[in-house]
């Protein structure tokens, strides 16, 4: 059984073509630069072969057409003909509280998912024109939607709530909701598989730890709180983003340097964070290189001030919870970053958790287990996969 793989963003279309009966993903690839000069389509094969097509790629649906019609081909395609497609699963980033679940998406669905767009007006709208499109080009085609936010609308009122006038959240929706939603479950639910634990009666802490970054608090198979909140910009230290920080900074800064909406909005998502802090760079690569070459001290603090924050966040999330079975990495750095796994876990033994520096050292982007046999806490390390997860809710609906 295929099942094709779509997140649309404002001007790209990833997309990965599964065969669910043993999860192999058959082909992959991304559309770029919709809308612009230069649009193309990489393909990635099965056997790692890249294929580059160049075309004017004006819109989503002419992206989708190239998508599929590529998908189709004799020459590079997966499928022989796109009957062979037995469903489609997007992914959507906002659900507001409409959607605690994936869904099958119908016209009334799609109506619901428009009345979200308010609250993530740059992507929720390439969402659904990649479901607009699939309508269009496959009329018939079961369709479903997966929603970073639907994993986090089990957080508890006392949770999600912020301490703001009741009135603005009745009026427009003011509240946590949090993202990376299918990260979280996808690396908790693998986790609990790989240590043979029962996912229903665990507690976890699911550190999603890339350029975006945010922390899950799992406990009972259900999220009870994490980091990011009505946008993505609470929490942790990111890339580019500021994450917690004293709303008094905000209207400070609005009047002193006179900024504008827009502006402020793009100085703490953009030009913030590891960026911001170093002047260098939002990657921990080249953060990394500047420690290492030129020992840049703005690094070696902004660093710190990563770490910190994650263990903070782990602590709270375990006083949450009331304990802690598993910690799990994942996401580019938490995948990758050796020194940043030490540095969040260290001088944490106290609450459980005991990392085994050595075996850390030796992991990358693989699913292992990091801690010590005598840990109280399992740390593991799980490679997300965000798009499997969209195709396993999918085939769920075909079933
Ligand atoms: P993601 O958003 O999950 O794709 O993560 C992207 C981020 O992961 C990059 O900006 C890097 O900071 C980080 N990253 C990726 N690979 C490595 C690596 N090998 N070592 C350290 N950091 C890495």
């Amino acid at each position: 059984m295929k099942i094709l793989v779509l997140n649309c963003g404002s001007s790209s279309i990833k997309f990965q073509m599964f065969d669910m009966t043993d999860q192999t993903v058959l082909s992959k690839g991304v559309v770029e630069k919709i809308g612009l000069n230069g649009s193309f389509l990489k393909l990635v094969k099965q056997n790692g072969d890249e294929v580059i097509f160049e075309g004017e790629i004006l819109d989503h649906k002419i992206g989708i057409e190239y998508v599929l019609g590529v998908l189709s081909s004799k020459k590079h395609g997966c499928v022989a003909n796109l009957n062979e497609i037995s469903a489609v699963g997007h992914r959507v980033v906002h659900g507001g509280e409409k959607f605690n679940s994936s869904v099958l998406i119908t016209d009334e669905v799609v109506a619901k998912m428009e009345e979200c767009i308010d609250l993530a007006p740059l992507h929720n709208p390439p969402n659904l024109k990649g479901i607009e499109a699939i309508k269009e080009i496959l009329p018939n085609m079961i369709q479903v939607g997966v929603f970073d936010t639907a994993f986090h609308q089990t957080m508890p009122k006392y949770a999600y709530m912020y301490g703001i006038p009741y009135s603005l959240y009745q009026k427009y929706g003011i509240r946590r909701y949090g993202f990376h939603g299918t990260s979280h479950r996808y690396v908790s639910r693998k986790a609990c598989s790989l240590l043979g634990i029962d996912y229903n009666s665990s507690k976890i802490i699911t550190c999603h730890l890339g350029n975006g970054a945010s922390i899950a608090a799992i406990k009972n198979g259900v999220s009870v709180d994490t980091s990011m909140g009505f946008t993505p910009v609470e929490g942790l230290l990111m890339g580019t983003r500021a994450g917690d920080l004293d709303i008094g900074v905000v209207t400070y800064l609005m009047e002193k340097e006179k900024l504008g909406v827009e502006t402020a909005s793009t100085l703490f998502n953009k030009h913030s964070g590891m960026l911001g802090l170093t002047g260098i760079s939002s990657d921990f690569r080249d953060l990394r290189k500047s420690v290492a070459e030129d020992n840049n001290e703005l690094s070696k603090m902004a660093f710190e001030m990563y770490f910190y924050r994650v263990k903070k966040y782990i602590g709270a999330y375990t006083a949450a919870m009331n304990g802690c079975d598993v910690l799990v990495f994942t996401g580019g750095i938490g995948e990758n970053d050796v020194m940043c796994r030490q540095g969040i876990c260290s001088e944490m033994e106290w609450l459980g958790f005991d990392l085994d520096n050595e075996l850390n050292s030796t992991i990358r982007a693989e699913e292992a287990l990091l801690s010590k046999p005598t840990s109280k806490v399992k740390i593991m390390v799980i490679p997300t996969n965000e798009e499997l997860m969209i195709a396993e809710d999918t085939l769920s609906f075909l079933q």
